[in-house]
């Protein structure tokens, strides 16, 4: 349930195994969610938000989940599919607080969100993102390069960027947001939003307002045991409570490392929970021990556009003036490494626009002295 990094990852695991898999999704397509902030800020085209998921797995349907049964899951159309395990991957979606004129927020965490965003920004000449996480930071990246005219403000209520991560990863942010006239606005509350824009300790930041303030995995609306915080709660094994054969996976599942703390939503644990919980249901269909999964967060790869980002990688920040020109190809790396896991050599094809010219010309992936829009995408 879920064609996104978890369920195409735990839909390859299964068809390692040769054990028929269905990939059920409301769309059809799986988004590049890791992509798309450069999509909606304009620094890549809007082709690279998303393919048709017939492109890596055989048997797709198309349909939205209401209820997941141990065995079986129905759509909002009535139809329901059986199966002999379920792997529940259906990611999250943004968090709505209780903040007044919040109707009048986009938002950034689907490849639909991410291409009329990016008309959006297109037509604006002022662009107010609340939330300086990794969504808000790379979006504020992306449109400030893409679109050198226009007006950023980034708000964020802590005093840091990117909290959760060094605060040289941060301050590194901040460092290249600025040079790029980004107004960063720390330790800022949002009182109301307009539609003029959102109004901020008292004063109007006119502009398009983007709400990255974070996401909810609201699972409790399939009837399934959750967390405080609506992510559905799994064993070791990734294996529902309560459930034999039915396993969650990805930004829906409440995960947690050997500690027992709670990991963060991540493409990365995504990624690895998803092809670990495809293994899984195989070994339950097969009525084999199940096996414990060992989950952790590596690090982050923030890619800032414009050839410049951060990483935090174990006890490695890279966050300097040269070395903040290794995150984005970091970042190109592993949207290859996922494309390899879920679609074998031939899915290298659907790679981002801007790894897809690097091959076509090498010397693009040397550094220009100022950052430089990508202009030949960016249309
Ligand atoms: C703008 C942005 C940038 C990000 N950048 C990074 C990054 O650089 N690195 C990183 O590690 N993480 C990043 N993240 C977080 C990361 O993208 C998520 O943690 C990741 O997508 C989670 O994968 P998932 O498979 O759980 O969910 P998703 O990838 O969102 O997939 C969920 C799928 O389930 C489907 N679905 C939902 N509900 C239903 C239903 N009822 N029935 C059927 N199908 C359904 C959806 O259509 C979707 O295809 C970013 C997030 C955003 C929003």
């Amino acid at each position: 349930m879920g064609g996104g990094y978890a369920g195409l990852h735990a839909a390859a695991a299964i068809e390692r195994s040769g054990v028929p898999v269905t990939v059920v999704d409301r769309t059809g397509r799986h988004d590049f969610v890791t992509r798309l902030a450069a999509v909606a800020g304009g620094t890549a085209p809007a082709e690279d938000a998303s393919r048709p998921l017939e492109s890596f797995v055989d048997r797709v349907m198309v349909g939205a989940v209401t209820e997941v049964a141990d065995g079986s899951v129905t759509m909002t159309d009535g139809r329901t599919l059986v199966a002999d395990a379920v792997v529940v991957t259906a990611g999250s979606a943004p968090s709505r607080p209780p903040v007044d004129g919040i109707e009048f927020v986009h938002h950034l965490r689907s490849a639909e969100d991410a291409v009329a965003l990016r008309r959006s920004v297109g037509n604006a000449s002022s662009l107010v993102i609340v939330g300086g996480g990794a969504t808000g930071v790379q979006l504020a990246g992306a449109a400030a390069v893409a679109h050198p005219s226009l007006t950023v403000h980034l708000v964020e209520a802590t005093p840091g960027l990117l909290q959760g991560l060094p605060e040289a990863v941060g301050a590194g942010a901040r460092r290249i947001l600025e040079h790029r006239d980004v107004t960063v606005h720390l330790g800022a509350g949002v009182d109301r939003i307009t539609a003029r824009g959102a109004v901020v300790d008292g004063n109007l930041l006119e502009g398009l307002v983007v709400w990255a303030g974070g996401f909810s995995a609201m699972a409790d609306r399939y009837d399934m045991p959750t967390a405080a915080d609506g992510r559905i709660l799994v064993d070791s094994a990734l294996r529902v409570h309560g459930h034999e054969r039915t396993f969650a996976a990805g930004d829906i599942a409440a995960h947690r490392n050997g500690r027992d703390d709670h990991l963060p939503m991540s493409a990365q644990i995504a990624v690895r929970a998803g092809t670990a919980a495809g293994r899984n249901a195989v070994r339950a269909v097969r009525g084999e021990p199940l096996e414990t999964v060992d989950l952790r967060q590596l690090g982050w790869v923030i890619d800032l556009g414009g050839r410049r980002g951060l990483a935090q990688i174990g006890p490695i920040n890279l966050t300097t003036v040269g070395a903040d020109l290794i995150p984005p190809l970091l970042h190109d790396a592993i949207d290859l490494k996922d494309l390899l896991e879920i679609g074998g050599f031939l899915a290298l094809r659907y790679a981002s626009a801007p790894v897809r010219s690097l091959f076509a010309n090498p010397l693009r992936c040397w550094p220009s002295r100022t950052p430089q829009p990508l202009a030949d995408v960016a249309g």
